[in-house]
């Protein structure tokens, strides 16, 4: 019984605890933000994490995001360029581009925004963006893609690496039978 009455005082106590908090509030200043009506007035905190975004000119194809991510979500293709391409240089850092990066792909479906890739890119070309309304009703939608070339500009290149190698191959092939006859 005496646990009865105890418990009722206590349901009033809290109730009360509650009420007062409401009426200390009652004359401040509102803080909740009318989210999405107003996403104006939303300001993201300067280190946010959302979703990336790879600026592909700055990339030189190094890998060190995909090594860096716990979850494995970032897929990079790469092939070498051959003697006589120019790729360019980076506008970061004015670093020489040797590698064409055929595949770029990020798995937001898996990211967990830990932001590791972010820290380790040499280019600070994978960034986190200031997008975080990104939903979609299939999971395949939140594969991003950002190697800018398509599939034939990329066969291309590696229809040139290979040839570039099988004639080094042949040449070294040749030059090591040369040696050999001199012997
Ligand atoms: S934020 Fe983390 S989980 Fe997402 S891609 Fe980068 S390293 Fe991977
Ligand atoms: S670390 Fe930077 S430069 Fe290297 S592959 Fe990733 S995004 Fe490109």
């Amino acid at each position: 019984m005496g646990k009865y009455f105890a418990d009722i005082l206590r349901a009033i106590g809290t109730a009360f605890q509650g009420l007062t908090i409401v009426i200390r509030h009652l004359g401040r200043k509102k803080v909740t933000r009318q989210y999405p009506d107003k996403q104006n007035e939303y300001i993201l905190p300067e280190r946010a994490r959302n979703r990336l975004y790879v600026n592909m000119d700055d990339c030189i194809g190094c890998d060190k995001c995909a090594r860096a991510c716990p979850v494995d979500c970032i897929t990079i293709d790469t092939v070498k360029s051959v003697p006589g391409e120019d790729l360019g240089i980076t506008t970061m850092n004015a670093k020489k581009k040797s590698l064409w990066v055929t595949k770029f792909d990020i798995d937001m479906a898996k990211c967990c925004y830990c932001s590791l890739c972010v820290w380790p890119c040499p280019t600070e070309c994978i960034v986190m963006s200031e997008v975080f309304e990104f939903s979609e009703p299939k999971r395949e939608n939140l594969i991003y893609h950002f190697a800018t070339m398509d599939e034939t500009e990329a066969g291309q290149h590696i229809q040139n690496r290979e040839a570039y190698e099988a004639d080094a191959n042949i040449q070294r092939a040749k030059q090591a039978a040369a040696r050999s006859s001199e012997l």
